[in-house]
């Protein structure tokens, strides 16, 4: 890659030409203008992009990607840039935003998918499937933010994972531009296709590295049209596992998410969070969250979840349960999980870890983990919760309340240290959601399989030679 003064007459040389192309209302340089663009929300990454290009359509994205390749000019794609990683903030390159398209290009309820371009936010698609009576389960906080492309570069989770899985599942066909500029047309709506390699599956948590994703074809889902939610309180995070064990086996399929919160997440919530009301009189050690849906309207959820939760009562398993009668309620017991990242906040510093385990190791891990960083720090407060039901935790450090905040951040690597080992040691994942961007690369090098990470490395190489896409992201 040439140094920053000798790329000057040669971005200038490329930026004439996109201009060119797109009409100088699309190729920005200006600095106030390319803010949203070169850094995230938390703003942990210093970012610096020679321009932000907005594409209209994949034609443009090709044309883009082929004179960067002439140019040698290194490019991010980016969507909704609310990753949490650090992977689409530019260093040096050109930033390509995909939010420009946001067409829905077809809805089928009987072959029950959706084709969108990638710059199509989450929301959006969830509403678009909704007028036509189906579900896209994807579901995330940054759902009114984020875009279809940047969830399938960074494969999301979110809260509906156990029921539908990740993005990675809820894929049938992409569009990609390849690093060459060609255009991969794999937009297939098929539920069986046994042509080969997934060829689409390499792009899917790619952040970024091997093309850039401009439509998919989604799957959708029967609507629920019956929902039931309950917030129980536990002596333990084993009980907790026990709990989704019992109610896995009982409700099956109905039970769509199962979340976890530790007490300190639970305190928080309650004295940050403006209108969150105390669930139960007293407060518990561990508390989940749960829900159910049917798209079968004769089904009496809330009757069979009461049920479920009198058996696990009455061994023992659970203390506490309340069951919303109505959906201002059901909203009114979401608000307290969905309120956990921002009390943190309001707790001060935290060192946060987003890993996964097998379910079954999940409450083994808590206990473990918690201990391991007590004996780092004993007056730090564990803010682990999540997504308990997919074996994945935001397994969050936060400050003891008197400490400066600098000494606690510099003790990063030792929680990290520790964190990360208990984690390999159960064959867990050291980014269950939100990849591994700049944040954790030297973590996935530490952690990951070198014969996979060598296969990694030899992939990116064929399919980006030149190692334009995104470069010191993920590798
Ligand atoms: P960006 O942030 O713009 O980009 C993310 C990565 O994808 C970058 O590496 C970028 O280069 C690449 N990329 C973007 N678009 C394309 C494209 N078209 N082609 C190729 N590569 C591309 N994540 C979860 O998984 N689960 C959660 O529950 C969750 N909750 C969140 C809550 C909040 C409040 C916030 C701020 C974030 C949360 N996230 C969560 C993280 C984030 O929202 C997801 O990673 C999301 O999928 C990123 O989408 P985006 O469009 O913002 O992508
Ligand atoms: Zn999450």
């Amino acid at each position: 890659m040439p140094d920053a003064l000798n790329r000057q007459p040669i971005a200038d040389e490329l930026l004439d030409t996109l201009v060119h192309r797109l009409g100088a209302d699309y190729v920005l340089t200006d600095a106030a203008d390319m803010l949203p663009y070169v850094q995230e929300q938390r703003r942990l990454y210093p970012g610096d992009a020679l321009a932000v290009i907005l594409p209209a359509c994949t034609a443009d994205v090709a044309f883009i990607v082929e004179q960067c390749r002439a140019h040698g000019v290194p490019l991010v794609p980016q969507g909704g840039n609310t990753g949490l990683v650090g992977g689409g903030v530019p260093q040096q390159s050109l930033v390509v935003a995909l939010g420009r398209m946001s067409r829905i290009r077809d809805i089928d309820p009987t072959n029950a998918t959706i084709t969108v371009e990638a710059g199509c936010i989450l929301q959006v698609v969830q509403d678009a499937a909704h007028d036509a009576g189906r579900l896209f389960p994807l579901s995330l906080a940054a759902e009114g933010s984020c875009q279809i492309g940047g969830n399938l570069a960074t494969n999301a989770g979110g809260i509906n994972v156990l029921r539908y899985g990740n993005a990675r599942d809820l894929v049938l066909g992409l569009e990609v531009v390849l690093a060459d500029g060609r255009v991969m047309n794999g937009l297939t709506a098929l539920r069986k296709d046994n042509t080969g390699y997934d060829l689409k599956q390499l792009f899917i948590g790619s952040e970024g590295t091997l093309g850039i994703i401009t439509a998919a074809v989604l799957k959708l889902f029967p609507m629920p049209r019956v929902t039931a939610t309950a917030l129980v309180g536990c002596d333990s995070p084993h009980q907790v596992l026990a709990l989704y064990d019992q109610l896995r086996g009982q409700l099956s399929d109905t039970l769509t998410a199962f979340e976890f919160l530790p007490r300190f997440a639970m305190d928080a919530v309650l004295s940050h969070i403006q209108g969150a009301r105390a669930p139960f009189d007293q407060s518990y050690a561990s508390y989940a969250l749960i829900e159910l849906t049917t798209p079968d309207a004769g089904l009496d959820l809330n009757t069979r979840l009461e049920a479920a939760l009198a058996d696990a009562f009455e061994n023992d398993v659970i203390k506490d349960a309340v069951i919303a009668t109505s959906s201002t309620q059901s909203q009114a017991l979401w608000r307290l999980r969905e309120g956990v990242a921002e009390a943190q906040i309001a707790e001060g510093a935290s060192i946060k870890h987003d890993i996964s385990v097998p379910v079954s190791r999940i409450a083994d891990f808590i206990e473990a983990a918690s201990a391991a960083c007590r004996s780092i720090l004993p007056a730090c407060r564990i803010c682990a919760f999540g997504h308990v039901g997919d074996g994945n935790l935001h397994f969050n450090v936060s400050q003891p309340e008197a400490m400066d905040t600098a000494a606690f951040m510099d003790l990063t690597p030792q929680f990290n240290r520790a964190v990360h080992d208990l984690v390999a040691d159960m064959n867990g994942s050291i980014s269950a959601e939100h990849g591994i961007g700049l944040s954790k690369r030297t973590e996935l090098r530490r952690y990951q399989d070198p014969v996979a990470l060598a296969m990694m490395e030899r992939i990116k190489a064929a399919l980006d030679p030149q190692g334009l896409f995104n470069p010191g992201k993920l590798l």
